[in-house]
């Protein structure tokens, strides 16, 4: 018999199993509400393998079997075809697969679509991160002849609009399409992109385009997982190139709703995982295995760690709102004190993150949004930005405070109720944001200033910067000792091996990484009752301070409360204890002396905490700021000599000890330095 025989009675034979007829007597009631076939590939690779292996590589003709052969065993409901809008001559059908192979390859990274692929079936998995509004398609066009007015109808299976070769009566190849009498389909253009956790340090997501039509249309929408079963298309250039565009029109569109073979602990490595846990120091190991190529911060390093591992997930208050578990944190401070480098790092170990800038332009940004463009064919597209591809992870976000006008509205409710509203142009969607965030800010005056209020200092509203559970400053202090030291520090990773000892994580990447994962999946402790006495104690102390103490606000006990579950996860503990209480306060502590932040008023207020200067303290350090200023810049070297700042300190009222008390203390903030003995200098940038 020859093959082609062979196949079609494959065909006929696998869609007379019983539950396959039962599909296709569904598929003849229900039609158009339902008009597509879905066969399990293992199933039909069970029944024949060679028909299973004949569709992978040749999906263009053995789909287009299988779908005669469906319409053929399809009775339509005949109240169907009264119905006004069924087109009885036209049923649409189709035959959808699912569960392809992972082994043989059939399953593939998009990265992983190379030209081998092409005309092929293939599944790839993926993230949404586009979505254009549904147009509309010619699926037959119907073409008149402009010498013999001869009709053509003309199937259109490509996404270029086809004439037919010539026409069947005069043979002259001359048409007009008219759109009114051709027949329609929807159509949707889709890009997803790898999931993120899926790349390993920091790695890019590739991504690639796919065509949707009909009932595969709107099946999700942006930040969606899902699984993608097409062929590989390719779409010739524009002009004359020889370099082709590829994209994979669908088969086959599933939503999944689990994560991703998410990365893979085995029992070795979940005892070495435990061992870990248990280990004392294990807080420090784990702070001396984030960014150790950065010099100190400590502090910085040990939040990053519970932010890394999260608070407790799915909880809900008595009355229905949902706490968020993750910790969002805030590095602000001078340039170069390696911020950036600390989210890279971050975003290395994460085992779910991505790192971008707030004022990227490229793609969607931060949030969501929808636009009007190219991809969807000057119609509307949705796309998800950082905060939604990094759902259940963590977004570095570089440059905080330049993010768009856009971004920065929809970041409250990203932050707190961790979802994304879009509502324009009759579109009104919700998307998820289940993503920790750790942003970093540099001053609008290129330099900190310890002296004015933070507020003033940050292109960041204070109701969002209110949003952050912990908000480091850092200060690019100058002091030669500390220079020394990271000077060296920096120098070691530039050495030989044995050196670099000192800058080598003290837990290996992979482990952590698989460390975090571990705990994140497995672990959800309760807080016990000494704990919350604990924070309580400590919370009330803030709010019932006296007016130089920092108050305290609701978000603020929030916020302590994911910081101690957090530090019960490290443990792999269930019970967060006082010890985890403790560590939160303490975090919160060492921050709240940073910075006077007025959490009551979502202000900063650098009276409250810098006790240290009174108003007219900080009065004298300007005016001394002023003198030093306005010397150095009569000054040709720019300048200021000690007696003569001194003269000038006294002349404005200063007396002799206060004057030299503020200006050592203005060089210890690394204000001004002494280039040479006894002569002063303003830092750069600080005009
Ligand atoms: P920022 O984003 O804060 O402006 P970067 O992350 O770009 O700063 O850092 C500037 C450079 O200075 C980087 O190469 C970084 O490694 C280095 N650097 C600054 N402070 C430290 C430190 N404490 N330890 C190690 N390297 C540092
Ligand atoms: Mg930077």
């Amino acid at each position: 018999m020859p093959k082609k025989e062979t196949q079609t009675d494959m065909i006929e034979a696998f869609l007379e199993k019983k539950d396959k007829i039962k599909e296709i007597n569904r598929i003849g009631e229900l039609y158009p509400e339902k008009k597509s076939l879905f066969i399990d590939y293992e199933e039909l690779e069970r029944f024949n393998t060679e028909l299973a292996d004949d569709i992978v590589q040749d999906p263009d003709q053995i789909i287009k079997k299988f779908t005669a052969t469906l319409k053929n065993k399809v009775a339509i409901n005949p109240q169907l075809i009264d119905d006004p809008h069924f087109h009885e001559d036209d049923p649409r059908m189709y035959v959808r697969l699912y569960n392809l192979p992972r082994q043989d390859k059939y399953t593939i990274l998009v990265r992983d679509i190379t030209s081998d692929y092409v005309g092929k079936l293939i599944s790839v998995e993926g993230v949404i991160n586009k979505q254009s509004d549904v147009l509309p398609k010619v699926r037959v066009g119907r073409f008149v002849c402009n010498k013999c007015d001869s009709i053509i109808d003309e199937p259109q299976e490509t996404r270029f609009l086809k004439p037919p070769l010539y026409c069947k009566g005069c043979k002259k190849r001359d048409f007009r399409f008219i759109p009114n009498e051709s027949k329609w389909t929807d159509i949707q253009k889709l890009e997803i992109q790898e999931p993120l956790e899926m790349l390993k340090g920091g790695e890019q997501a590739r991504r690639i385009e796919i065509w949707a039509e009909d009932d595969l249309t709107d099946i999700g929408k942006p930040g969606d997982k899902v699984v993608i079963t097409g062929t590989v298309r390719l779409l010739p250039p524009k002009q004359n190139s020889s370099i082709y565009f590829k994209y994979v029109e669908a088969n086959n569109i599933e939503r999944v709703e689990k994560e991703f073979e998410e990365v893979d602990i085995g029992d070795e490595e979940i005892k070495e995982i435990r061992k870990l846990a248990k280990d004392p120091k294990i807080y420090d190991r784990i702070i001396h295995s984030i960014a150790p190529g950065i010099y100190g911060y400590n502090e910085v390093k040990e939040a990053i760690a519970l932010q890394l591992f999260g608070g407790r997930r799915h909880k809900r208050l008595p009355d229905g709102t949902k706490l968020r578990a993750d910790i969002h944190l805030l590095l602000i401070g001078d340039p170069g004190v390696a911020k950036s480098r600390m989210l890279q790092y971050v975003n290395q170990i994460a085992p779910k993150s991505i790192y971008v800038t707030g004022k990227g332009t490229t793609g969607a940004g931060l949030t969501a949004t929808a636009e009007k463009d190219e991809f969807a064919e000057g119609g509307w597209t949705l796309k998800a930005g950082a905060l939604v591809l990094a759902g259940g992870g963590i977004a570095c976000i570089d440059e905080f405070d330049k993010m768009n006008k856009e971004d920065r509205s929809s970041m409250h409710e990203a932050m707190e109720q961790q979802t994304i509203s879009v509502a324009k142009a009759g579109i009104v969607t919700k998307f998820l944001a289940n993503t920790a965030i750790l942003a970093a800010a540099n001053p609008k005056f290129s330099r900190f200033d310890a002296y004015k209020p933070l507020a003033e200092q940050f292109d960041i509203p204070p109701t969002l910067i209110s949003r952050f559970d912990l908000i480091f400053p850092i200060r690019d202090i100058l002091d030669k000792e500390r220079d020394t030291e990271v000077a060296d520090h920096m120098l070691k990773m530039h050495q030989t091996d044995e050196e670099q000892e000192d800058v080598k994580p003290d837990i290996d990447i992979d482990l952590l990484r698989k460390y975090v994962s571990y705990a994140r999946k497995n672990i959800n402790p309760i807080i016990t009752k000494d704990a919350v006495e604990k924070i309580r104690d400590f919370y009330v102390g803030l709010r019932s301070g006296s007016s130089d103490t920092v108050q305290a606000t609701p978000r603020q006990l929030e916020a302590l409360v994911r910081l101690s579950e957090s530090s019960a996860k490290i443990r792999l503990s269930d019970k967060v204890t006082v010890s985890d209480a403790e560590r939160a306060i303490r975090l919160t502590s060492f921050v709240l002396q940073e910075i006077a932040y007025d959490a009551a008023t979502g202000m900063f207020d650098i009276d409250r905490v810098a006790a240290e200067h009174s108003k007219t303290a900080r009065d004298k350090i300007r005016l001394m700021e002023d003198i030093v200023k306005s010397l150095a810049a009569e000054n040709h070297e720019n300048m200021a000599s000690h007696d003569e700042i001194m003269e000038a300190a006294t002349e404005r009222g200063l007396d002799k000890y206060d004057a030299e008390k503020i200006l050592s203390e203005l060089k210890n903030k690394g204000v001004i330095y002494e280039p040479r003995h006894s002569r002063y200098m303003f830092v750069e940038g600080r005009k």
